[in-house]
């Protein structure tokens, strides 16, 4: 017999969780932490993969299509601790809040999904899969590398990012994509016998403000929308001009934007405004990449874009779900909307197709903030609402 899997229980897991610190890339304490609990909760074939994340599996009653649960391991950086009301990493729970780091974004939450699965342990329609990933926070390459391992094979995924109890079917992606003047260096002095790359960073981002003024938009999701954020000069000297200067732009996506046509549209903005470029000057636009390292010691190359995703408001599981779980006040079903901010939910839907729904308590102004707290009683509904939602999002996409 494991551990109990009550609410009071969970709680104090959380608080736990967020008493040990992890950064993107340093998820290991977490980890362990995580893995410990799920087998003290009695969850079968507890194990860590390659990239560090942590998996259980619920098995339920029947043969419905798995659910997969996710939550993140890692936590943004705390900041200036003396910022804090409440200490960033004790977990304290006072005048009915969880306090802390992670305590909405995303360990609270966490604590309250495993614990939930634990719950429905021979009773939901199907399997319940739990499974938190590493590095959400810098674009999500534990879900990537996930569902691109074939180690789990979910009917539909939950994800526990902050809805303040709503159901959330989506959000815009994020990419980041760089335009890499090249030019020739010189000494300062004589300018004659360089070719100044930073000469046509006045017309590529007055290319990239005319292209910010063409943005689609999505009823649900709202606009797309880029901005250049960066500019970085090499040779780094006061005294040398520059033959590479790099733009960078964040560009908030809508599902279906890719590398090719993400490129494609920065290029004809550039050459709508630069028909003809200056002897000896170039350019590049290509998708930014970042070298990841996982705690466990992989690393990986990664592409900088995180895909968004929509789910039909009216696709027979989201509106189960939103029926099942309900608002909490009782009036009616759940509201439905999208997130404003990026989830691993862009892999598991956007990328693989797999029908994806958001659910946890929490209030999104909390989020990445030195005020972040969890509302203790918002939770215990949110725990006990998850098995109803497991369970008719099973029923759901049995039927289908
Ligand atoms: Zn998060």
């Amino acid at each position: 017999m494991g551990r109990d899997a009550t609410f009071e229980n969970a709680l104090s897991f959380a608080s736990d969780l967020i008493r040990i610190p992890g950064l993107p890339g340093q998820e290991g304490d977490v980890a362990r932490r995580v893995r410990e609990e799920m087998v003290a909760l009695g969850l079968d074939d507890v194990r860590v993969d390659e990239v560090g994340n942590v998996i259980g599996v619920a098995r339920g009653r029947g043969e419905a299509p798995a659910a997969l649960l996710n939550c993140h391991l890692d936590v943004v950086a705390e900041g200036a601790h003396d910022e804090w009301e409440v200490p960033p990493f004790s977990g304290a729970v006072q005048d009915g809040y969880l306090h802390g780091r992670g305590a909405m974004d995303i360990k609270g939450p966490l604590a309250l999904q495993t614990y939930a699965a634990a719950s429905m342990m021979g009773s939901a329609p199907g399997d319940v899969i739990v499974a938190h990933t590493v590095l959400e926070e810098r674009g999500g390459l534990g879900m990537k590398l996930l569902l691109e391992s074939g180690a789990v094979e979910p009917g539909v995924v939950v994800i526990g990012e902050a809805t303040h109890g709503d159901v959330c079917i989506g959000h815009r992606g994020r990419a980041e994509v760089e335009v890499a003047i090249v030019g020739s260096a010189g000494h300062a002095s004589v300018p004659d016998r360089a070719r100044n790359a930073l000469d046509l960073v006045g017309d590529v981002l007055a290319a990239i403000r005319d292209l910010a003024g063409h943005q689609e938009s999505d009823p649900i999701l709202g606009r797309s929308s880029l901005v250049a954020t960066m500019i970085d000069v090499l040779p780094e000297s006061r005294n040398v001009i520059p033959d590479s200067a790099v733009i960078t732009i964040d560009w908030r996506i809508l599902p279906g934007d890719d590398d090719a046509t993400l490129i494609r549209r920065v290029r004809d903005a550039i050459e709508a405004r630069l028909p003809e470029l200056p002897d000896g000057l170039g350019y590049e636009v290509r998708m930014a990449r970042e070298l990841q390292k996982t705690y466990t010691g992989l690393v990986e190359d990664k592409n900088l874009l995180t895909p968004g995703f929509l789910m039909d408001e009216d696709h027979p599981m989201i509106v189960a779900v939103a029926e099942a779980v309900g608002r909490r006040d009782g009036a009616g079903p759940a509201t439905i909307r999208p997130w404003q901010f990026a989830t691993d939910g862009g892999w598991s839907c956007g990328v693989h197709g797999i029908p994806t729904v958001g659910f946890a308590p929490g209030e999104e102004r909390y989020a990445h903030t030195n005020r972040e707290r969890l509302d203790v009683e918002e939770a215990r509904w949110g725990f006990e609402r998850y098995p109803v939602l497991v369970e008719a999002a099973q029923r759901a996409l049995a039927h289908l």
